[in-house]
This record gives C-alpha cells, sequence and structure tokens, in this order.
C-alpha cells in the first residue's frame, strides 16, 4: 500500500549504515581507523595522566582465506572500571572524554565503532581486558553491541587475580579488513604519532615473521596534562545556559556567572549584569524566554570578558616537538615554536609549528607537510586542509628556498574544541582565527630556516676564500 512509515533509528544503527562517515569506507580502511581509534584511545590513558606511553598492536590472520584479521592492541593506561567496561565498548555516545579538556577521542565513539564494524563483518564478540590503577582483579568481557537498542551485549565475562600489579587494558577483535593493503598506512600512522609523542614507544607485529616494527621512546619528557576547565561566556548557547539553570535555579544571577563560567570574576560579572540591565541577586531560574535569549546574545557582544584560559591545553612544546621530528625526519636542522594561546569563538586553542631541513628529507618541488590536530595525525584530505593552503601560499623564495628542498613543515593545532570536518577526524575546517595563527606559526619557523641558509652560505664562501 502507499502508507508512508516512520520509524526511530538507534545511534549505534545509524552508524552501522553510516559507517563511512567514521572512517569505515572499505576494508583497508577500516583496518587503519581500527588501529588508529584504538591507539589514540591507549595515548589518551596515558599521557593524560601522564605515565609513559607503552603500545602494543598484534596482528594476526584470523582465517583461512586471510581476509579475517584479528587486532590485539595493548596498553599500560589507567584502565577501565569493571562496571563501566560493557557500556564503554557498547553503547555508541558512551565516553569519559565529554570535558572541556584537550583529548584526542571527542565523540564517544571510536572504540564503538570498532565493535560495530566486527560485528557486522564476522560476527564475533569483541574481548577486552582491563584493569585500573592498584587494581587486584583484572576484568575480562567478550562483548557485542544489541544495535537496534544501542546497549551492550555480555557474552561472557570474568574476573582474574591481578598478581603482578598490571594496568591497562587489552583488546582483541576480529574484523575483516586487507592487511596488505593497509599496512603501509598504518605504519606511516604510527610514524607521524611518534613524531608528535617521541615519549611514547610503540611495537608492531604483523602475521609474517620477522614482521616487527618497534618505535623505541627517545625522551622522557612529557608534556603537562591538560586541566578540566569550565565553558567560555563566548561559546555558550541556549540551550548550554538551560541546562546550567536546570541545575541551581534558585542560585542569584550574579553567582551563576562566576560559578558556571571560565574567568568571570566580580567585577566583569557585575560590569555584563549592568550591560544586560538585570539585577545581581535575581534567581536565575526567573529568566523568562527571550530574557534568556537576549542574555545569550549578550554574553556573546560583550567585549570585555576575559581570554578563554589556556590549562585546558596540552602542547607537545617546542623541545619534545623538536625531538620527535628529529628522530623520524632525521633532517641537517628542525626549528619549531609554540604560538602564545589564542581563540575562536570562545574555544583556546595553541598552533605548534616544525620546519625540517635537508639530512633524509627527500627534496621535493612543494614542502612535505605533517598534520596534527589534538596530537593526532590527519593523513587523509590533506587537499581540503587549511595547512595545505597557507602552506602553498607562502612565497618560499623570501626564505631563501629554491623548489626542488629537502623542505618539511609540521603543524600542530590543539584545541579543546577542533573544527574537524568529519566524524572521521582528517581535515580542519576553515576558521579565520586558526588560518592566521597557522600562517604565523610557519611563518616564524620559516625565518629561522632564512636565517641558518644565509649564515651558512656565508660560510661556505669564506671556507671558498681560504682554500683558494
Ligand atoms: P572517546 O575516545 O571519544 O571517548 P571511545 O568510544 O573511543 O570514545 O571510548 C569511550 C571511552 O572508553 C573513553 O572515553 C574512555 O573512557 C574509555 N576507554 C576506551 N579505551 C580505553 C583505554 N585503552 N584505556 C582506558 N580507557 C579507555
Ligand atoms: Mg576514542
Amino acid at each position: 500500500s502507499d502508507i508512508v512509515k516512520f520509524e526511530a533509528l538507534s545511534p549505534a544503527e545509524f552508524f552501522r549504515r553510516n559507517r563511512e562517515i567514521a572512517g569505515f569506507s572499505n576494508p583497508t580502511r577500516a583496518i587503519y581507523q581500527t588501529i588508529r581509534e584504538l591507539v589514540e584511545n591507549s595515548l589518551d590513558a596515558t599521557e593524560t595522566f601522564k605515565i609513559p606511553p607503552s603500545i602494543k598492536i598484534y596482528i594476526d590472520y584470523a582465517n583461512q582465506s586471510k581476509s579475517w584479521i584479528s587486532i590485539y592492541a595493548e596498553d599500560n593506561g589507567i584502565g577501565i572500571p569493571g562496571n563501566e567496561i560493557p557500556n564503554v565498548f557498547g553503547r555508541v555516545f558512551y565516553s569519559s572524554k565529554y570535558r572541556i579538556k584537550q583529548h584526542r577521542g571527542i565523540f564517544g565513539l571510536g572504540a564503538k565503532m570498532v565493535v560495530l564494524y566486527a560485528q557486522s563483518t564476522t560476527n564475533t564478540p569483541i574481548l577486552v581486558r582491563s584493569a585500573p590503577l592498584k587494581s587486584d582483579a583484572i576484568y575480562e568481557y567478550q562483548l557485542m553491541i544489541d544495535i537496534t537498542k544501542n546497549e551492550p551485549v555480555i557474552v561472557s565475562q570474568r574476573t582474574i587475580e591481578n598478581k603482578h600489579g598490571w594496568h591497562g587494558t587489552a583488546i582483541k577483535v576480529v574484523l575483516e579488513g586487507d592487511w596488505i593493503k593497509a599496512k603501509r598506512r598504518v605504519e606511516e600512522y604510527l610514524r607521524r604519532t611518534a613524531m608528535v609523542a617521541p615519549y611514547a614507544e610503540f611495537i608492531l607485529r604483523g602475521p609474517d615473521e620477522d614482521d616487527v616494527i618497534k618505535i623505541p621512546r627517545v625522551t622522557t619528557k612529557m608534556p603537562d596534562p591538560p586541566k578540566e576547565g569550565l565553558p567560555h561566556p563566548k561559546s555558550v548557547d541556549v540551550e548550554l545556559i538551560k541546562q546550567l539553570i536546570q541545575r541551581d535555579p534558585n542560585v542569584p544571577i550574579f553567582e551563576f556567572l562566576i560559578e558556571n563560567f571560565d574567568g568571570v570574576g566580580e567585577i566583569i560579572a557585575k560590569k555584563f549584569l549592568d550591560f544586560v540591565g538585570l539585577q545581581p541577586d535575581m534567581p536565575v531560574g526567573k529568566l523568562m524566554n527571550d530574557e534568556l535569549i537576549n542574555f545569550v546574545t549578550k554574553m556573546r557582544e560583550f567585549n570585555e570578558w576575559k581570554r578563554p584560559r589556556a590549562d585546558w591545553l596540552s602542547p607537545i612544546g617546542e623541545d619534545i616537538l623538536a625531538e620527535g621530528v628529529r628522530f623520524v625526519l632525521r633532517p641537517e636542522v628542525v626549528f619549531t615554536v609554540t604560538r602564545k594561546p589564542s581563540s575562536y569563538m570562545g574555544n583556546p586553542f595553541i598552533v605548534e609549528a616544525a620546519l625540517a631541513w635537508g639530512g633524509a628529507i627527500e627534496p621535493s618541488d612543494k614542502p612535505t607537510i605533517y598534520r596534527f590536530a589534538n596530537k593526532v595525525p590527519l593523513i587523509y584530505d590533506e587537499g581540503n586542509d587549511i595547512v595545505r593552503k597557507i602552506v602553498d601560499e607562502i612565497d618560499w623564495t623570501q626564505y631563501r628556498v629554491k623548489f626542488p628542498a629537502p623542505l618539511a613543515i609540521v603543524v600542530h593545532i590543539c584545541s579543546t574544541k577542533i573544527p574537524y570536518a568529519s566524524a572521521g577526524k582528517e581535515a580542519i575546517a576553515e576558521v579565520p582565527e586558526i588560518e592566521n595563527e597557522v600562517r604565523n606559526a610557519v611563518r616564524e619557523v620559516a625565518r629561522k630556516l632564512r636565517l641558518y641558509i644565509t649564515r651558512k652560505e656565508k660560510e661556505q664562501e669564506l671556507l671558498m676564500k681560504y682554500a683558494i
């Protein structure tokens, strides 16, 4: 018949059907994306707590035709409380990272995409083993997802005595994929990850004998972990204000401002209330609907808020970044800069850049670019990224560079809110404030290169003079 039928779709079902928007578009990408999601969770679970990361990844064939691949990933992180394990892997949009703080994860999706993809292709559960810090027990689960309910299904569960004081998380998953094709991407991904995390060590063991890559830890220095923050008044919307009001509608609006937002002290709160025309002692729950909208509009317009704080961020730092780049690219020389914090729409961000020159870098017609967002390497979609655009706009002859040249540019953007262009997290959307900072950062390291090249040319001239 011609009756229109309506129905709801669960988040798990949505991502099962549309897995390409989360990066699982084909069997090669699926392997790369799986390893990436697991490694990023492992790095969050270690470096955010200043534990030097040790990450092991073992790949095996799980059937004769070699189209089923088993991926095992283990870390030495803070682990996951036993009772949280089912939701963390079995409920789309369940996360400990919905906070104002720099993380690699943001959506509460990655681990679940891995489970969804595995179960859609091989119908096998994920195996999770985890022990929180100082736990007497290791919790083990086999899990699947009830896709229509968006709920975990516990296939089996047991608790093992933690005899050796292990802490961390280990995961094993069997999925359909093409390891041979994915291998190069995965290796490149790890190499780039090591560039911005030289304090981590990685072992990647493939299915074939002697197929082992070890990336050692090259420094014990680690960046300071981020603190957890409050929203900046310029970043709010009506819905957020409504949620905050509901928590305590009786609190005077003056206190409401000071308690819930980043960088609002008594003086600024008073000034702002004057600006809006509200009494400081009015209970915040008394705001009527149009007053509420006006209040939020004024929050965005008011120009006297302090700048968003950057304590919620964890930049790599000039020294650590230089060590990572030196180790991975083996250049003749490297220059780095960590710019001062800046912000867009109330979200703090910091841009860092490295320029590597000569040595093992192959000369090419354009600078080679390495892009990172919250320490995550972005590998696909370079053509759409603002960094490519900005580096290509620069007139390099100004910096005494003549192509083909052995020149690599590394750009890292960290923020409490990275404006990713998609859920696969591969490119950064256009934000003028970020573009400006990227341009300034690249120019700053380029000027250091110019100085270096000039000096070197002078030295050579001098040597020539004496040689004659
Ligand atoms: P996100 O990383 O965006 O939060 P995920 O689905 O990848 O989303 O992970 C969900 C949650 O599971 C994380 O927020 C974290 O609390 C927990 N988690 C996942 N992997 C690990 C791990 N290796 N160690 C500790 N916690 C983890
Ligand atoms: Mg994640």
